[in-house]
């Protein structure tokens, strides 16, 4: 076991909006920081899942891609020079005193264990794995045409394109590849769409070809993807598509994993917090989608309040002669530029 010496005032687990935004507001708070994430790089959700979407509901942007959304929070978060470890999966946690201080050890799946007199859990969904499909040739062809995820939407520039799914992510991709793909078809297994109303007006007014009642039955090709099977559920007739790339959006599996063996107090929507954003252990608090309350908003908004709240708690929680409430930024002349008030 790699233990590190240094203890951290806050730890905070998951780099997605909410923990980057945290992370900088814990530097506001003049606290010692550490970021922990389980992916390659910061910035969760907005970087692995919709990179390139559209994303209109931030206060102070009104349109922004969700990769440049997450390029501000990184420089944000990173004002106060945290430190930042990735690739390294959150385990479990321990706890020991050190001259009357509660001091919490989080393993990772590096064998490190890392110190910290408090943690703030912003996992998220917590380890997103997409779910995939078992149907002949899908596997044969990840990475040669099958899709879970679009990290760059150049790799569908003048490509026959087909979207599965009925969701969110299958809609808003039909939209957002419209000015890159030559041709997209969406097929969806029912004629009910779950996604926004107004993506939903946008998909059935765009030249996408839609096909309802439709699943995919298999896909084949040489080195690459070529062609797809799809069927009509109601039907049993299959039509055969050429097609150079599929998207599956299906969903995910988000799974806590170790987290749930904790002994947090849980509920169907994630970690149960009272209003300090504190769970059921004193000094470990979650924000952002993991975290759940009553009347629990799972938007990027919500988890910028939320560790707001979680990492000014866990301010007065290591020092009670700390005012939870620490004023405007610009009294806060730690901030880069705030003293001189510009
Ligand atoms: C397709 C799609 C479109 C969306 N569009 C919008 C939108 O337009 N507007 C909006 O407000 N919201 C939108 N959302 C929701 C938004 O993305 C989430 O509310 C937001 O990402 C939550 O942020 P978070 O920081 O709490 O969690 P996440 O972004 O999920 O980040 C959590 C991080 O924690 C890490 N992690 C998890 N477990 C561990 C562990 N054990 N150890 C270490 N690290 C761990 C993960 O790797 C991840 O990086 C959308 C979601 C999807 C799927």
């Amino acid at each position: 076991m790699n233990i590190q010496s240094d203890v951290y005032d806050i730890t905070i687990v998951g780099s997605g909006p909410t923990g980057l935004y945290g992370a900088f507001y814990a530097g506001v708070r003049g606290m010692k920081t550490k970021i922990l994430d389980a992916l390659p790089e910061l910035g969760g959700q907005l970087v692995t899942l919709y990179p390139e979407k559209w994303v209109f509901d931030v206060g102070g942007f009104p349109k922004i891609l969700a990769k440049d959304l997450a390029k501000n929070l990184i420089a944000q978060a990173m004002t106060f020079a945290p430190t930042v470890c990735l690739d390294e999966k959150v385990l479990s946690v321990k706890t020991h005193s050190e001259n009357g201080t509660k001091i919490f050890e989080l393993v990772t799946d590096k064998g490190t264990a890392h110190l910290t007199k408090t943690i703030v859990l912003t996992a998220g969904i917590g380890a997103f794995k997409p779910k995939k499909l078992d149907k002949p040739g899908i596997e044969q062809f990840e990475g040669k045409g099958i899709h879970y995820f679009v990290n760059e939407k150049k790799v569908f520039k003048d490509k026959d394109v087909l979207i599965v799914g009925g969701g969110d992510s299958a809609v808003d991709w039909c939209l957002n590849l419209l000015d890159t793909a030559k041709k997209i078809t969406l097929i969806h297994r029912s004629d009910q769409f779950r996604a926004h109303e107004e993506s939903i007006r946008a998909l059935m007014s765009s030249p996408i070809e839609i096909m309802t009642f439709h699943e995919l039955r298999s896909v084949s090709g040489n080195e690459r993807l070529e062609m797809a099977i799809v069927y009509d559920n109601r039907t049993i007739r299959e039509t055969a598509l050429r097609i150079d790339e599929i998207i599956l959006n299906l969903g995910f599996h988000a799974d806590l994993g170790p987290i749930k063996e904790w002994g947090l107090e849980l509920d169907k929507v994630g970690i149960k917090v009272n209003y300090r954003m504190e769970t059921s252990v004193e000094g470990i608090f979650a924000a952002g989608d993991v975290a759940s309350h009553p009347g629990k908003l799972k938007l990027i908004s919500t988890g910028f309040g939320e560790v707001v709240a979680a990492v000014n708690f866990a301010k007065n929680f290591i020092d009670p002669s700390a005012k939870v409430y620490p004023g405007h930024s610009t009294d806060l002349r730690n901030i880069p530029g705030a003293a001189k008030g510009n």
